[in-house]
């Protein structure tokens, strides 16, 4: 056994195969990978295997794609041949409107990716696969790419092709502990012995948090019971003639593909049962669950409906093993949150389908510091602090419930809520509020009508649609009071915190007291890595000189990992997360001023505080710190107030605002006005696949300041053409938004991609922000939008339709 390597992945399921494969083919062969037992005696030994095209957002779905691909040729390799049934093609089974339109955004959305859907009618439905019945069905999603692989064949191939690139595997050698060094590097302890290493990578399937302990870290991992039985033989797939498509079905819960001349049918039941969340047997190795066939009696009834050729039909087998879930379905691959040097591919509940992919896009973050997608969906980072065991287990269960039934837009499924609240939380609610979930915290999104307000969850404009117009409104023509909590807050203290900043960020960072800037993070690769709102807070009896570091609450682990991993030792530079201390009020529209200066002493006036200015203060007897930022394009201003002054600073508003008309608004009236600023949301427009120059940010860059991260990489590609334009476009529909993630198309050709869409209220129109094709980018340029399979007309126009010379929010 190697005494020093450069990575040693645990775990020899799919997900550490695919990881030391991957890590061979970008070229880093001096690598190992170490398994406790013998390789796939985890779950991946048992699994149904199936491989499809289909995710929820672009990134799944080319993650998807490139297993797909990679399985092909694997299979195809003469020098370790393997078993897949490639194309045998998958139909998604739907019994609503909503649903349909669903699958016609997804292939809208794939289509992007070289991913090729197609939405078919029940008849169709039933011509490809002839042993369903049509009843209760409208249609489906079909995956011409859709089959099954043997899953410990495929793992042997990656495991052969690993090694004959040089990576070494060790076999019955568990991991028993991790040793961390000043250095960063690790020591591996094993039972035969230590390995020195640079990086670890924790892929131990269900047996995750045992390896996270080693490290001291929790996971939010939680594994599910699953069960699949496996048929006799049924003459309808002998007489077909070919092999039957695999299903997937959102009206039952249940998944069904072909083995030998019967089929495989998994299930999903309501009455799943969580496992090992409190320890698991040492020696369950290559093992299984104890059959429960009454648990999935309900769902075994809805197969047995659609196809009726179940009910003459004996099983052969029974397999229920466990499946690891996170608590929001997504796996968690990339750099493991508060270590250095430390990745894991872990979360798996589709990992024959998807690992292949994971394996390929954590190799990339490992070698080369980002992957070629944007990873943020699969990030472990997206997780912070409230994700514990309970919280993960309850998320697991909903989400097992509703396997195959996928998120609508707006749609915050109501398992483990309310994790993270402010003081104000209650308050709002009884003000009617409706909240979303952002980083666990409950925000308000807007203000209903009455308790039983439930709009349709769907693809269309809804019954939302006036309400948000009239906060909007009511901001516009004269004042509204919002919270933002759990908005990412980091003090930055010490003499080189502006030195720092200015490695960290691509343009001028403001400096002078009292000032405030927006700033831009890039990668290595001179991509978008943050947006960061940048306060310069004088020394006061609050604190010394100090900046305020603000960004999207979603970045909270994000942003302090990244800016933790480039302060040098010797320099001054200390950070301090605010985030869970401090919650925002915004105070915006045109009488924003007049309500602040009722109920905050001092001079608040234009020529004293100007837009882009920080101050400390009292918001009635509550302290707080004001700054003159908007992301409505009104007048507004950024109260933030410490949790523990949160209700007073709000009462003082609220009386304050009496005499001014001042209402609520929430995220959603938020969302419609900065569409029509301009202005970006972070990993909705702001990704790491396209630099600021692309993203339509260059006068944020300063490329003739000194070094900071990513400059060389933008100077290396001066003079080169860009390849994508982030535009704004006016849509011209009025039944529904365009969707992120939608095709733009010329033709048949992909010209764009949408990030984000809605309505925008004071100027009467339909946005969307998109990348496109730079031959587009014009304003007047036309193309169309596939939105969920209505050809709609986009128009690129002008940034900021709304006000473009700003001059509401200077006031
Ligand atoms: C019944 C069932 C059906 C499924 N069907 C499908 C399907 O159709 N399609 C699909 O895509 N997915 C399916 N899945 C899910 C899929 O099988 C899993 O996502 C995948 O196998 C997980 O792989 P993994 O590598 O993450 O974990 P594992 O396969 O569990 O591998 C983890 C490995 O880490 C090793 N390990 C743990 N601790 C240590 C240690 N201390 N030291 C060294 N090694 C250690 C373990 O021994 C194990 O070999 C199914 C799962 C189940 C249970």
């Amino acid at each position: 056994m190697k005494t020093r390597t450069r990575v040693v992945v645990i775990g020899g399921g799919i997900a550490g195969c695919s990881t030391l494969y991957h890590l061979t083919q970008e070229g880093w062969t001096d690598v190992v990978l170490v398994e406790r037992n013998e390789l796939t005696s985890g779950t991946t030994w048992h699994s149904a295997a199936q491989v499809t095209n289909f995710g929820m957002n672009q990134t799944m779905v080319g993650l998807k794609s490139h297993s797909i691909a990679l399985y092909k040729a694997l299979a195809e390799n003469p020098e370790y041949p393997i078993n897949y049934h490639h194309g045998d093609g998958g139909i998604r089974l739907a019994n609503t409107p909503q649903q349909m339109q669903g699958y016609r955004h997804f292939a809208s959305m794939a289509r992007g990716m070289d991913v090729h859907f197609e939405v078919i009618d029940a008849a169709e439905c039933a011509r490809r696969h002839p042993l369903i019945s049509t009843e209760n069905l409208l249609g489906g999603l079909w995956d011409p790419l859709d089959g099954d692989i043997d899953p410990a064949q495929l793992c042997q191939a990656l495991a052969y092709h690993a090694r004959k690139a040089g990576a070494e595997i060790y076999r019955n050698t568990p991991v028993t502990a991790l040793t961390q060094h000043k250095d960063d590097t690790w020591t591996v302890h094993t039972e035969h012995g230590d390995i020195d290493c640079d990086i670890v990578v924790n892929a131990c399937g269900y047996r995750v948090n045992e390896v996270g302990a080693m490290m001291g870290v929790h996971h939010p991992v939680a594994s599910m019971e699953h069960q699949y039985f496996l048929t006799e033989d049924i003459p309808e797939i002998v007489a077909a003639g070919h092999r039957m498509p695999l299903i997937r079905c959102p009206i039952s819960d249940y998944y069904c593909r072909q083995e030998k001349n019967g089929l495989l049918i998994g299930f999903y039941e309501q009455a799943c049962k969580t496992w090992g969340m409190d320890g698991i047997d040492p020696n369950f190795v290559n093992a299984l669950c104890p059959d429960d066939v009454n648990r999935v009696m309900d769902v075994l009834e809805g197969a047995f409906a659609r196809m009726p050729a179940l009910r003459e039909t004996g099983i052969r087998a029974i397999v229920n093993g466990p499946i690891t879930y996170t608590i929001d379905g997504a796996p968690l691959i990339g750099p493991i949150p508060g270590k250095r040097n430390a990745f894991c591919a872990i979360g798996l509940r589709a990992g024959l389908g998807e690992g292949g992919g994971h394996g390929w896009l954590l190799a990339q973050m490992i070698v080369h510091g980002e992957a070629c997608y944007d990873t943020w969906v699969i990030d472990p980072r997206r997780f912070t602090g409230h994700a514990n065991v309970e919280l993960t287990a309850l998320k697991a269960v909903e989400d097992y419930q509703n396997e195959f039934r996928f998120h609508f837009p707006h749609e915050h499924r109501p398992a483990g809520r309310p994790a993270k609240t402010t003081p104000l939380t209650p308050v709002l609610a009884a003000e009617g509020a409706e909240f979303t979930v952002v980083n666990g915290w409950e925000r308000v999104d807007y203000i209903k009508p009455a308790p039983d307000f439930h709009p349709t969850l769907g693809f269309t404009f809804d019954e939302t649609f006036d309400l948000i117009g009239a906060e909007v409104h009511a901001v516009q023509s004269g004042v509204g009071l919002a919270e933002v909590n759990g908005f990412n807050r980091i003090e930055i203290t010490g003499a080189d915190r502006h030195a720092f900043l200015d490695r960290m960020i691509c343009g001028a960072v403001p400096k002078r007291a009292g000032r405030v800037g927006l700033c831009y993070l890039l990668n290595h690769h001179g991509r978008i890595k943050g947006e960061a709102t940048v306060a310069n807070l004088p020394a006061s009896d609050r604190g010394p000189d100090r900046v305020w570091y603000g960004s999207a609450a979603a970045s909270e682990f994000h942003d302090m990992d990244w800016l933790q991993s480039h302060l040098r030792a010797d320099e001054d530079v200390h950070l301090r997360s605010l985030t869970n201390d401090q919650t925002i009020l915004v105070l915006a529209g045109p009488r924003a001023r007049d309500v602040l200066s009722s109920c905050a002493r001092g001079d608040w006036s234009r020529a004293a505080f100007a837009w882009l200015s920080v101050r400390e203060c009292f918001i009635g007897f509550a302290p707080a710190t004001v700054l003159g930022v908007s992301f409505s394009g009104e007048l507004a201003y950024e109260i933030h107030v410490p949790n523990a002054a949160l209700y007073a600073a709000y009462l003082a508003l609220r009386k304050a605002g009496e005499a001014h008309g001042l209402t609520l608004f929430g995220a959603r009236a938020v969302d419609s006005m900065r569409m029509e600023k301009g202005f970006l949301h972070w990993k909705a427009d702001l990704i790491t696949e396209f630099d600021p120059f692309e993203t339509g940010l260059s006068r944020f860059v300063k490329l003739d300041k000194g070094d900071f991260i990513g400059k060389q990489a933008l100077l290396d590609r001066q003079g080169k053409d860009p390849g994508r334009k982030l535009v704004t476009l006016h849509v011209d529909t009025t039944h529904a938004p365009a969707h992120p993630g939608a095709s733009l198309m010329q033709g048949q050709q992909v010209v764009g991609t949408v990030t984000s869409g809605g309505w925008g209220y004071r100027i009467g129109k339909n946005l969307a922000y998109a990348f496109v094709d730079p031959a587009m980018a014009a304003p007047g340029s036309s193309m169309m939008l596939d939105l969920c399979g209505d050809m709609v007309t986009a128009q690129v126009i002008a940034p900021s339709p709304y006000d473009p010379d700003h001059a509401r929010m200077r006031g």
